[in-house]
């Protein structure tokens, strides 16, 4: 058994095609057009969002005789207006690692705009507990003894039972390996530390920091939602500059001024 934090890595996001993207400006007559967005994530919404109505520059629709020519400026305005669904082009993909089934449960619930994988407790082993605690029990000497106690004991029933049907013995069928740990599992924590793979578009990232990170929310949720606030407020500026930050229990707040754009 060992002691976790959970932890957020961004290890993707979506990338602009140029010669695609050359070829579409020709095409529409605007080869000179450039974005100012310092990220793809940011342009690809803003080319999405220009297309609608033509408006890479005056004229070019002859109803279009002003436009905004940044891309700050531009999003904003798209936030403003919650013209939600150009800003579900852009897809990030993250990994929380060292987070527990608690958290991923809760993560889960949140449906569209998302992609998931999940580390599989029918295949991996549970040899080695990861356990994190949440500040209520970290403060408690006794509830930390109780919940290191019983992490200790739940470990050693996995090793227990995988001696017991002697899964390490040479010769012993994948698939039989797959079934028992799988049926171990259900005697495993909750609390255990494990891995998720989360992928979504910035509309939901908008609306899961937001309901997230509020402190009516789970604590584990709300530190994970943390980190992943400072990420995509510092990367993706255009399109979470509307968010303000308060600490309440000592964990963010994220609050956008467009509310469930
Ligand atoms: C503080 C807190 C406490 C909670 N407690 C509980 C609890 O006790 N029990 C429990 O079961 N859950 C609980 N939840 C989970 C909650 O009920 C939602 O399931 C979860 O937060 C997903 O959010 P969402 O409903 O906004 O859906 P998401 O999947 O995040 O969808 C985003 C938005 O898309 C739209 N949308 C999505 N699906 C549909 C649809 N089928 N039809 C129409 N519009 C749709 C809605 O506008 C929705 O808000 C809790 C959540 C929080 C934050």
């Amino acid at each position: 058994m060992h002691q976790v934090e959970p932890k957020v890595f961004l290890v993707g996001e979506t990338r602009i095609i140029k010669q695609g993207l050359t070829d579409y400006l020709e095409h529409i007559g605007v080869p000179e057009w450039r974005s100012d967005a310092s990220t793809d994530a940011e342009r690809l919404i803003e080319v999405m969002g220009r297309l609608c109505y033509r408006s890479f520059k005056p004229g070019l629709n002859p109803n279009v005789k002003k436009i905004r020519e940044h891309n700050k400026d531009y999003l904003a305005n798209i936030l403003k207006v919650k013209h939600g669904s150009v800003i579900e082009h852009p897809v990030i993909n993250f990994i929380f690692a060292d987070v527990s089934r608690v958290f991923t449960h809760e993560l889960v619930r949140h449906r569209p705009g998302v992609a998931i994988s999940q580390e599989s407790l029918r295949f991996v082993r549970l040899d080695d507990l990861g356990q994190w605690l949440p500040l209520a029990i970290r403060e408690d000497t006794h509830a930390v003894e109780i919940f290191v106690k019983t992490f200790e004991k739940l470990e050693r029933l996995q090793l227990e039972l995988a001696e017991h049907f002697q899964l390490d013995r040479p010769g012993v069928p994948f698939h039989k390996k797959k079934t028992i740990t799988s049926a171990m599992r259900r005697i495993a924590p909750i609390g255990l530390a494990t891995t998720i793979g989360w992928s979504a578009n910035i509309r939901t990232i908008r609306w899961i920091l937001e309901m997230r990170t509020h402190p009516s929310a789970e604590e584990e949720i709300r530190f994970v939602f943390g980190k992943v606030g400072e990420i995509v407020l510092e990367r993706y500026s255009h399109l979470f500059g509307d968010f303000t930050v308060e600490i309440a229990d000592g964990l963010p707040h994220y609050k956008p001024a467009h509310r469930k754009v």
